[in-house]
């Protein structure tokens, strides 16, 4: 078959359809400069401009632009990627593109990009929120530990913990606990430098200084601060430049005595795709996580966050959010945030029962249950491997690791028999399975780091 004539209408397409699920500044940063070279054998090319946007595409964005434009001509099996320019018809596919869409609002889309969207009291200079502080931050034993390393490093920075590193689930506060340590030293210290950036935000102005070839100012400007705090570093993970250009900062900093402060979703050690000489630099430092809130600390967060909104919501409304809502603090301050705008609109404080009707909806949302699929995913996400991985022969230590723990759950949590729990990951022999399930629970005696992520791995499937 001849795509050559339709080949930049699929991409224009597809690009429509990506540039919704996605923010504007993301979808500029990530697929500006792309357009088809070929298709052939099935195969679509892609040119990109360069090496990060290259293993960005590949370890991100892959599997839905395959989809994509796999909806638009099934006959296209696989996508490829090479460094280069599009001709001058390619060129001008993504120009209509870029240009009918600048027309349009510029809205984000609610698919979890905010990350680059910024609050309207962000500091432009360091990109603190300044109500991140650490007087409204909760202190309980979920995460006393990250507290008491976010303090020392307040007091000495540069000395003590360098780099901090803290880790936990989405909504436990780390966004909040590592801006709060930025927000002091500011205050205290008046000239002291700092900038906060979230790793995916970080990426994309490395692509876009690439672009105005203005590489050495963005060097100076990271390599330039006395404290760097990096959120939500897993993102780096995927790509290797991108791990490169950071460890380069990183190590400039660190020569220099400079604060760095880390967050992730996860500890270092499961961060497979991470580099070992950045996981050793990391563990290093210190080392903390915050985990979920128990009902007292939930319920005094909840009790704060009345006081800092100063509406009146009685103690059992209180405490009623604080039983259902368990595993996230923004969920919880999302729920009293419902009740105190319901009951404004109706002009009177509620009671409880008309709190729990508000909250039906909220906590009535489907129960997840937990099923085989689930458990594939969360292992697979967590350890940043695909499904097909998991399921086909590889024999990497990343692969066959994280597919023998996929066994062990199944195992433990679902109680599937061997032969089922062996069929789903790909047609294994049951003598594995078994073998598998054996190496895992033994080893969970001894080894504290696979115990953990067995931990971490439980409290998402059951989020
Ligand atoms: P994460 O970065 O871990 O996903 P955030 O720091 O964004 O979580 O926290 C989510 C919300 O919960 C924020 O509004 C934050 O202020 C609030 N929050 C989290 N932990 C606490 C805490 N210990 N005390 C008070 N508020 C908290
Ligand atoms: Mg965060």
């Amino acid at each position: 078959m001849n795509y050559s004539a339709d080949k930049n209408s699929i991409w224009q397409a597809a690009l429509a359809k990506i540039e919704y699920s996605l923010s504007r500044p993301s979808f500029l940063t990530w697929f500006q400069e792309t357009g088809v070279k070929d298709i052939q054998n099935g195969i679509m090319t892609l040119f990109v401009p360069n090496i990060f946007v290259k293993e960005w595409l590949q370890n991100k964005y892959h599997k839905n632009i395959l989809h994509v434009v796999r909806e638009m001509d099934t006959d296209i099996k696989d996508i490829n990627y090479v460094i280069g320019k599009p001709d001058a018809d390619a060129a001008s596919t993504i120009h209509k593109q870029l240009t009918k869409k600048r027309l349009r609002s510029e809205s984000f889309s609610p698919d979890g990009e905010e990350l680059i969207t910024k609050d309207a009291l962000t500091d432009p200079e360091t990109s603190l929120n300044p109500r991140y502080t650490f007087d409204r931050f909760v202190v309980g034993s979920c995460n006393e530990l990250a507290h008491a390393a976010a303090q020392s490093v307040v007091k000495n920075p540069g000395t003590t913990y360098n780099p901090l590193f803290i880790y936990g689930g989405v909504g436990l506060g780390k966004t909040h606990l590592i801006q709060a340590i930025g927000n002091t030293l500011i205050k205290e210290k008046p000239h002291y430098r700092v900038r906060y950036v979230p790793a995916e935000k970080f990426m994309g102005e490395i692509v876009e200084a690439l672009r105005n070839q203005t590489m050495n100012d963005l060097r100076g400007k990271y390599r330039a601060v006395d404290l760097l705090i990096m959120d939500d570093i897993q993102f780096i993970a995927r790509t290797e430049k991108m791990q490169e250009e950071f460890f380069h900062t990183f190590n400039t900093l660190y020569e220099k005595n400079k604060q760095i402060i880390i967050s992730s979703d996860k500890p270092p050690q499961a961060i497979a795709t991470l580099e070992n000489r950045l996981r050793s630099r990391f563990e290093g430092g210190m080392i903390a996580d915050v985990g979920i809130p128990d009902f007292e600390t939930r319920l005094i967060i909840l009790k704060a966050k009345k006081e800092q909104k100063s509406y009146p919501v009685s103690e059992d409304i209180l405490s009623y959010i604080a039983q259902n809502i368990k595993t996230n603090i923004r969920e919880l301050e999302g729920a009293l945030n419902k009740i105190i705008v319901a009951s404004q609109l109706s002009a009177a404080p509620f009671d409880i029962e008309q709190a729990k009707k508000i909250l039906a909806a909220y906590l009535n949302a489907p129960k997840k249950i937990i099923s085989a699929k689930k458990i594939i995913k969360t292992v697979c996400d967590f350890y940043d491997i695909t499904e097909r991985e998991l399921m086909n022969n590889s024999r990497k230590k990343d692969i066959v690791r994280p597919r023998q723990i996929t066994m062990y759950l199944l195992r433990s949590e679902l109680k599937n028999s061997f032969p089922s729990i062996g069929e789903k990951l790909g047609g294994r022999d049951h003598t594995t399975v078994i073998h598998s399930c054996e190496k895992i629970g033994q080893e969970l005696e001894t080894n504290i780091e696979l115990k953990e992520e067995i931990q971490i791995l439980k409290e998402r499937l059951f989020v």
